[in-house]
């Protein structure tokens, strides 16, 4: 879907870690423990800017299991500042805490 001014995509999505504690067998991204996460906080940062600059107007943030990040509310915040909606892909485990 492309964005009001014609020229974006609607929706981008950021895969932000590679790294997870489940192990779905749906997984799509073939998620594990050891794996790393995708994009330095300056390298997400930079494709942020560059999605408002071009009018995206919802930033999806992917894993991975994207709660593992521990830069993850300044990416939050740097989204909405910039005018992006943010939307976050999780399996939700870390919101809640233990016992799960
Ligand atoms: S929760 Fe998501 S990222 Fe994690 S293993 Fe399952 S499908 Fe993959």
């Amino acid at each position: 879907m492309i964005s009001g001014n014609g020229m974006a995509p609607e929706l981008v999505g950021i895969d932000l870690t590679e790294r997870c504690f489940l192990r779905c067998q749906h997984c799509c991204v073939e998620s594990s423990p050891r794996r790393r996460d995708a994009l330095s906080t300056v390298d997400v940062a930079a494709v942020l800017e560059d999605c408002s600059r071009l009018g995206v107007a919802v930033l999806a943030f992917n894993g991975g299991e994207p709660t593992l990040r521990p830069d993850l509310a300044d990416l939050v915040a740097e989204a909405r500042r910039l005018g992006l909606r943010p939307l976050l892909y999780t399996n939700g485990v870390l919101l809640y805490g233990p016992p799960w």
